[in-house]
């Protein structure tokens, strides 16, 4: 929503952190997938935009467990790639 200022829990680190600074993946058709939008209307967590934070989650399986879904690694490993990029891009469809 725009000019929602909340902060957001990152569920790896589990800091507050404005939602521009985090990450948020969504569960859609039961798969974990990244929405840089923040639009979609789907159960959602949240994550720092940090590799540290994000190989947390894949370590110790806590985007599948917000998410409830086990498949959570592709959106994971797809988000750390864009981390290393130095970008995060919005991606359509
Ligand atoms: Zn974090």
């Amino acid at each position: 929503m725009k000019g929602d200022n909340l902060e957001r829990l990152c569920v790896a680190c589990r800091k507050l952190d404005k939602k521009e600074h985090l990450i948020r993946f969504v569960r859609l058709e039961g798969k974990a997938v990244p929405d840089p939008t923040g639009k979609i209307q789907a159960r959602g967590a949240y994550v720092c935009r940090k590799k540290e934070c994000l190989e947390l989650l894949m370590e110790k399986h806590l985007l599948r467990k917000a998410l409830r879904t086990p498949n959570d690694e592709e959106a994971l490993r797809e988000a750390i790639a864009f981390i290393e990029k130095g970008a995060w891009e919005v991606r359509h469809g």
